[in-house]
């Protein structure tokens, strides 16, 4: 499905929002898009997805917190599959799909929305295009492309609040008071999986079960004569972001 002839416009005017640092929400500027970013574990995802979220008023869903608040509450699935997220693994593909159907019955479908951690599998990339087809929603593909040096650095540093989400890097972002979220005043902490040890293996499992994602929804988009777009996310987040919105912009 094309885009609507409203949207090109709704992106010039976002766009140049966020270069007046004014980041008021646009409503309908992604309507029935379901926008997917990519991107190894590092890369800013979260980061743009919020942003992105915040922008248009669009609904994103992040499918590694969803699976984050399982375990902090505890529940029968988040404490079975505790210790293999602390190790990096997925979670398999029926618990993924499960999960989505019932956070999107939730939402309305026509109004857009972004999606951070899915799809993740090729599958999972299947299980998209038939949920796009059924609801009448186009698809727009971007993959976050960084060094592993980069991804190595970020993931190290990461600090994160497990209240209200926010995101902390020891060098580049540091909060105001250590250790200290300057959003809630919570206490920041560690993501498991960022453990050192990790690290390494996350990277490979992303190469091993994503990369075959990016080119099953690369097979995809491109019967609608479009592709996934790389993008520099080694750059600074404001640029990525406005990396992201030119591209939007532009059809
Ligand atoms: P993230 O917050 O996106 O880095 O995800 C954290 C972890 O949640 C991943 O390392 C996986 O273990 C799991 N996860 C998130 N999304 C998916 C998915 N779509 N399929 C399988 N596992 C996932």
């Amino acid at each position: 499905m094309k885009a609507s002839r409203r949207e090109p416009a709704a992106f010039a005017d976002a766009a140049r929002r966020l270069s007046n640092r004014n980041l008021k929400p646009i409503p309908d500027g992604l309507r029935s898009t379901a926008v997917v970013i990519f991107g190894p574990p590092g890369a800013g995802k979260g980061t743009q997805t919020q942003k992105l979220s915040e922008l248009f008023s669009v609904p994103r869903i992040a499918t590694g917190e969803m699976i984050r608040e399982e375990v902090r509450r505890r529940t029968e699935f988040g404490r079975r599959i505790e210790k293999g997220l602390a190790e990096g693994q997925f979670v398999d593909d029926e618990t993924i799909f499960g999960m989505l159907e019932r956070r999107l019955r939730r939402e309305d479908l026509q109004r857009g929305l972004l999606l951070d951690g899915f799809p993740r599998t090729a599958p999972q990339a299947r299980q998209l295009e038939s949920v796009a087809t059924q609801f009448g929603i186009e698809i727009r593909a971007f993959e976050l492309k960084a060094s592993r040096e980069v991804l190595i650095r970020r993931l190290s540093g990461r600090r994160v609040c497990e209240k209200c989400g926010a995101v902390f890097h020891q060098e580049s972002e540091p909060p105001r008071r250590e250790n200290v979220c300057d959003d809630c005043g919570s206490e920041l902490s560690i993501r498991d999986d960022d453990s050192a040890e990790v690290i390494n293996p996350r990277l490979d499992i992303h190469d091993e079960a994503t990369v075959p994602a990016i080119r099953e929804l690369t097979q995809v988009l491109m019967r609608q004569g479009r592709k996934v777009e790389p993008i520099d996310a080694e750059q600074a987040p404001e640029s990525v972001t406005r990396n992201l919105l030119e591209r939007l912009r532009n059809e």
